[in-house]
């Protein structure tokens, strides 16, 4: 019987661990509340966790009250995360405590591929890490995202056409070669549902979607808890669903789809002769501003958006809708469009009225997702095998650095 207790011990321990890890830092109570442990039980590992410097622990202030902050322990190591957009590169690299310690942007060209991109990615990897004193072996994983629906085991883009130059590319493998670290990779949706659903606006929330509306529109599907990305990760591709029959065909090859209204191109392209050339950070800049050209163009949007997302919001019934992406940096004047097509088009119930908030990270979700997913990835305890003195006397904390830890 000692074996199974300390194999209990030891899923206990793992427990505590991954709900730390997936939000960044909680209280004993809340690990309580977490992890489905008693608050003995929960105290006892904390301890021994502590002890093994795996973690650490703070005092901090929770609903007015003194309280511990358990955390992962920042000599554990670190993260990197990398995100790709339509015309942007970000590069970040954090602790495993969620602290970002340094981080760069850099633009890519319209019609960008893989090879170079990741060429560039790996380089950023390394600059970074140079500046904050450490090495490449202190990584733990990459996560990296994509606007694009992708095999999470391969980080290959599964439906062609939506990021050309990134075809046929088994992503992940190729990062992971250049940088000699395990890689996994997401669509960006995703990985900002995974940050909203962990540290963000839906982190008490069961149930609920996040709309990433920005160069094209994404969603990420939270469900029970855990990002949902069927079978080939095009789950809550919403940007691919026909709003206009007799409209343009789509990257994708389908006519008239939700990017096809509302992604930059077709928003821009009206304010072309009032306004001239903009650029999507520019029309979000005016409306801002109250320029009514640029707020009636984003507030069509939030209509048609919203229309798509109450179609999800129906099928999947959440609780909460959370809107990240560079259009939410208009607040109200998308949000509110956004919100009043959802109320008109979802079955109206009184348990829990649907609420539309936007991202707690803003636009920040998506990269802070990328590291979120190199963290979840990373086995931080080591498994009990055969040492010495059995099972049992295996030391927790020991970190692994190793690859293939999915
Ligand atoms: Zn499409």
């Amino acid at each position: 019987m000692v074996g199974s207790q300390s194999s209990l011990r030891e899923a206990n321990r793992a427990r505590v661990v991954d709900a730390v890890k997936r939000h960044g830092g909680l209280t004993q109570v809340e690990l309580t509340g977490a992890t489905g442990l008693s608050p003995a039980t929960v105290s006892t590992i904390v301890k021994e966790l502590v002890a093994a410097e795996l973690v650490e622990v703070r005092n901090t202030i929770r609903s007015g009250r003194r309280a511990q902050l358990v955390t992962l322990a920042h000599r554990v190591g670190l993260v990197a995360g990398v995100l790709v957009g339509a015309r942007q590169l970000t590069v970040a690299v954090a602790d495993v405590s969620h602290e970002v310690l340094a981080e760069q942007v850099l633009p890519l060209p319209a019609e960008h591929r893989a090879d170079t991109s990741l060429d560039r990615a790996a380089l950023l990897v390394v600059d970074l890490l140079e500046r904050v004193g450490s090495e490449l072996d202190e990584v733990l994983g990459i996560g990296l995202g994509l606007p694009a629906p992708v095999d999470a085991a391969s980080g290959q883009v599964t439906v062609r056409g939506i990021l050309r130059g990134w075809d046929g590319v088994p992503v992940a493998q190729v990062l992971s070669k250049r940088l000699a670290r395990p890689v996994f990779v997401d669509n960006d949706a995703n990985l900002g549902a995974l940050a909203e659903s962990t540290v963000g606006a839906a982190r008490e929330v069961h149930d609920a979607l996040y709309v990433r509306a920005g160069h094209g529109v994404g969603a990420g599907i939270v469900l029970a808890g855990r990002v949902h990305r069927g079978v080939a990760g095009t789950a809550g591709e919403i940007g691919h669903v026909q709003v206009d029959p007799a409209g343009n065909i789509c990257s994708c090859g389908s006519r008239g789809c939700l990017d096809t209204v509302v992604g930059d191109r077709a928003l821009l392209e009206p304010l072309r002769s009032s306004h001239g050339n903009l650029t999507l950070s520019d029309v979000v800049r005016l409306t801002n501003e109250d320029d009514p050209g640029c707020r009636e163009i984003v507030a069509d949007a939030g209509t048609v958006v919203g229309g798509v997302v109450a179609g999800l919001a129906t099928s999947l019934n959440p609780e909460l809708v959370v809107v990240g992406g560079v259009l939410a940096a208009t607040g109200e004047v998308f949000l509110g469009p956004m919100r009043e097509a959802l109320r008109r088009r979802t079955l109206l119930q009184q348990v829990t009225p649907l609420e539309v908030v936007p991202a707690a990270l803003g636009t920040r979700a998506e990269l802070e997702g990328a590291l979120a997913l190199a963290l979840q990835h990373t086995d931080l305890l080591e498994q009990p095998d055969t040492g010495p003195n059995g099972p049992g006397d295996v030391a927790v904390g020991q970190v692994r650095t190793g690859k293939g830890n999915r």
